[in-house]
């Protein structure tokens, strides 16, 4: 098992990763919980049908009394009435103030159950178990909880970190493939911005990770869960050490909101917006012309979408002004300073729109 610590003082938290830990979940709890806190496993339906029993015959094995909620799995879900539904269902089983939240599922399941272990008689303890690989590498590290509302992505939400996270990487192989690979997009991003080493090991060993061979499966999301947790115990509340982690990210957003979310998934938008910053960041001369090369080569390796539509590029402007990082009337932009290294680059949405043209 690799063993990998957010830190951050009081509230510092392991995050376990193994092949087949999910089976081993009773014994974790038994480490950590009393058999008398009654847990609540929040799952999707999708991933119910595959997981759900075994974690509730783990947990019971082990001598824990738990009760399992499902919601419709996709998007729609993150919304206020869910969570007001799962409060009704812990007030109705009397959910005590120890009782253990579970997330069992991908990013969505992850937001919403941290969110609801947060609020809930003013905390109770949550555990996350990512199942996708975009869960595992990246939003189950930083303790962001939430969900939408009146058309705003994330709008109501908290900063909660949960007891500990436990991924088991072999629920990787049921996920459908064009799940894993837009996880893949920001396990790239990782290595772009943070680490020229595993950046290379990427670009050998991509094939693998694809295969999902256990040793390079564990390797990779121990690798990013280890780089996005240095970072976000660098700086848990100011966004600014955080912020390079949104390279790719700004014009992933417009694409996304251009596109009413339907035709990218999250991850592809920001394999087009990494090479779309990659080549803003050589035209302006922070970074070399073999930087971007190695970035579009190895993300159109893995599959992944990598060319920006031009008809996309002026629709971009209105999503840019709308840009929630806007300092002024300047767009905290993300480039690249070199394989491994980012840096945060303030520019007009004008001037950016600009470049993008001139790619
Ligand atoms: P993400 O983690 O990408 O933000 P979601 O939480 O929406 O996304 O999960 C993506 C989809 O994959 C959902 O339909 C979910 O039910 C499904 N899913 C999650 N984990 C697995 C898994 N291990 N195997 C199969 N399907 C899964
Ligand atoms: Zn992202």
């Amino acid at each position: 098992m690799r063993e990998i610590s957010v830190t951050l003082g009081e509230r510092t938290y392991p995050i376990l990763i193994e092949a087949g830990s999910l089976n081993q979940i009773g014994e974790r709890f038994l480490e950590r919980f009393s058999i008398d806190s009654p847990v609540l496993v929040l799952t999707d339906d999708n991933v119910a049908r595959i997981y759900l029993e075994n974690v509730q015959v783990a947990l019971e094995d082990a001598g824990f009394r738990s009760w399992d909620y499902v919601i419709t799995a996709g998007e729609t879900s993150k919304r206020l009435e869910v969570v007001s539904k799962v409060y009704d269902f812990l007030i109705e089983k009397k959910a005590p103030r120890g009782v253990i939240v579970v997330g069992l599922g991908g990013g969505v399941v992850g937001d919403i159950t941290s969110f609801i272990a947060s609020t809930y008689k003013r905390g109770v303890p949550y555990i996350a178990l990512p199942t996708t690989l975009l869960a595992q590498v990246d939003s189950s590290v930083g303790g962001k909880t939430g969900v939408h509302h009146r058309g705003e992505k994330n709008v109501i939400g908290t900063i909660y970190q949960p007891q500990f996270v436990l991924i088991d990487t072999d629920c990787l192989s049921t996920l459908p493939k064009r799940e894993f690979l837009a996880g893949m997009a920001e396990v790239v991003k990782q290595g772009a911005i943070k680490n020229p080493e595993f950046f290379a090991y990427l670009e050998h060993h991509y094939r693998d990770i694809l295969n999902l061979e256990q040793d390079d499966l564990l390797k990779t999301v121990g690798d990013c869960c280890q780089l996005k947790s240095d970072v976000v115990a660098e700086d848990e509340f100011d966004e600014r050490a955080r912020h390079v982690l949104n390279y790719g990210h700004t014009v992933a957003h417009a694409l996304e909101g251009l596109t009413g979310f339907r035709h990218y998934m999250h991850g592809e938008a920001v394999s087009i917006g990494m090479v779309a910053a990659a080549k803003v960041s050589l035209a302006v001369g922070k970074c070399s012309a073999d930087d971007v090369v190695r970035q579009e080569r190895l993300l159109r390796s893995i599959g992944l979408p990598t060319r920006l539509e031009k008809h996309f590029i002026l629709q971009l402007l209105d999503h840019l002004y709308a840009d929630k990082k806007r300092v002024g009337d300047e767009i905290m932009f993300v480039v690249c300073t070199g394989i491994g290294s980012a840096d945060i680059w303030p520019v007009k949405p004008e001037r950016l729109v600009e470049l993008l043209s001139a790619i």
